[in-house]
C-alpha cells in the first residue's frame, strides 16, 4: 500500500435491527495515509459501521473490502484484525499493574513473540519497536511508570500505542478526546496526525474543535447513510447539514 491507494470501501451497506435501518445503503472509502473525522448525532450509525468494519456485526446488503480486493465480509472478527485493523473502544482498557513498557510489550503482534510473557527476552528490533510507539504517543518518560497510575489522557495514549504494537494497517477509534483537558487534546490531535502518516485511522468524534484541528475529510452520517462529506468549512456551509442540524 502507498499513500492515497484505497485501504477501505463500504458500499452500499445496510443493517438493520428488528426493522429499523442502523445502516442505510452507506457509502464511503478511506485511503491510506489518511485521517478522517466521521460525525453524526447519537444513534446515525457511527458504531454500528465500525461493527461492521471490524467484523462484529455483518450486515444484510453490500461490501466492505479491504485494500484492493479483500472481502471483509467473508471474514470473522479475530481474522479482520489479524488483517491488520485495530479499533480502539472509548473506554481505555490497560494492564493496570503493568509498567508503560510492559503494557506495550504484552500487546506486541502475537507472531512477533513464540512465548508471549514477561520473561521472555526481547531481541533488539523488539525494543526498537516499543521505544519508537512510547515516542510517538508521548510516554517515553513514563517507560517504567505503572499504567495504573497514569492519567486518563495517558492511558488513552497508552492504549493508541498497544494498538499501534499490532501494526495496524487502518485504525478505527472512538471518541479519543472524550474526558481530556484542553492540552490532552492537543497531544491527541498531534498524536493521530503522525500515526495517520504510515497509517490509515478514522475517528469518530463529538468534539469539533478537535475535528477542526486534525481533519482534512470529514464523513457526515445521519440516519445510516452519509449527509455529506467534505473539509470542515465545506461541511459547515452545506445546506443539508445545516437543515440536520441547525434546523434552518
Ligand atoms: P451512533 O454510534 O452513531 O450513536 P449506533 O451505531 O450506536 O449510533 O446506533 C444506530 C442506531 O441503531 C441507533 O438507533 C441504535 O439504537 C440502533 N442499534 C444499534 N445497535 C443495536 C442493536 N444491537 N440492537 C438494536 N438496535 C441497535
Ligand atoms: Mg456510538
Amino acid at each position: 500500500l502507498k499513500k492515497g491507494d484505497r485501504i477501505l470501501l463500504v458500499d452500499g451497506v445496510s443493517v438493520s435491527f428488528d426493522g429499523f435501518k442502523a445502516l442505510n445503503n452507506l457509502s464511503f472509502s478511506i485511503n491510506y495515509g489518511e485521517l478522517r473525522c466521521i460525525i453524526g448525532a447519537n444513534g446515525a450509525g457511527k458504531s454500528t459501521m465500525m461493527d461492521v468494519v471490524t467484523g462484529k456485526t455483518k450486515p444484510h446488503t453490500g461490501h466492505v473490502i479491504f485494500g484492493e480486493a479483500v472481502d471483509l465480509l467473508e471474514m470473522d472478527e479475530p481474522s479482520i484484525a489479524e488483517i491488520g485493523i485495530g479499533r480502539k473502544f472509548q473506554k481505555p482498557t490497560v494492564f493496570q499493574n503493568n509498567t508503560v513498557f510492559e503494557n506495550l510489550e504484552l500487546a506486541m503482534k502475537d507472531d512477533k513473540r513464540f512465548f508471549k510473557t514477561l520473561f521472555s527476552k526481547l531481541n533488539g528490533e523488539q525494543r526498537d519497536k516499543i521505544e519508537e510507539t512510547m515516542k510517538l504517543i508521548g510516554l517515553q518518560e513514563l517507560s517504567s511508570q505503572e499504567a495504573g497510575i497514569l492519567s486518563h489522557g495517558q492511558k488513552q495514549w497508552l492504549e493508541i500505542g498497544m494498538l499501534i504494537m499490532q501494526e495496524p494497517k487502518l485504525l478505527l477509534v472512538d471518541e479519543p478526546v472524550a474526558g481530556m483537558t484542553p492540552q490532552e487534546v492537543e497531544n491527541t490531535a498531534e498524536i493521530l496526525t503522525n500515526l495517520a502518516k504510515d497509517n490509515a485511522v478514522v475517528v469518530v468524534e463529538h468534539d469539533m474543535e478537535f475535528i477542526r484541528s486534525i481533519a482534512k475529510k470529514v464523513t457526515v452520517l445521519h440516519e445510516g447513510s452519509v449527509l455529506a462529506e467534505g473539509n470542515m468549512d465545506a461541511i459547515q456551509n452545506n445546506e443539508d447539514v445545516r437543515k440536520v442540524y441547525l434546523g434552518e
